[in-house]
């Protein structure tokens, strides 16, 4: 089997190009480093990606918090994790950077609030 990838791991963007059967390459050509050979290698064997959503908050100014993987997981694994952090609440205040859960996917990665979150005030 043939794919055809562009290697995202710098601005040049390499149109890298992969031979590959049974999840195992047997061509790779298109990159000017050897960081797009790796990138190509992971895009056959195993995917990742950093995950993007949201979870609910608590007490907070807004129900919903912005979250990120702090390192790229599974492709596999994604729609698992988001499933997983649909049941999970988090409570107010939240500041931008705290680690909300840990060891997602199995693989180690946490997750991280990508903006702050004040506490509601309360009503006088
Ligand atoms: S192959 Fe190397 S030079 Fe090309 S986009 Fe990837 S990292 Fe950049």
């Amino acid at each position: 089997m043939k794919r055809d990838l562009i290697c995202t791991i710098c601005p040049l963007g390499c149109k890298v190009m992969a031979t590959y059967a049974h999840k195992k390459a047997t061509a790779i050509c298109g990159n000017r480093c050897p960081k797009g050979e790796a990138y190509a290698l992971s895009e056959i064997r195993n995917p990742r990606r950093i995950l993007t959503t949201t979870i609910k908050v608590e007490g907070g100014i807004f129900p919903l918090v912005s979250v990120r993987t702090n390192r790229p997981i599974s492709r596999d694994s994604m729609r698992r994790v988001v499933k997983n952090l649909h049941n999970t609440f988090v409570k107010a205040p939240i500041e931008i950077g705290d680690r909300l859960a840990h060891g997602v996917s199995g693989s180690g990665s946490d997750i991280v609030a990508t903006r702050s979150i004040p506490k509601k005030k309360a009503k006088p």
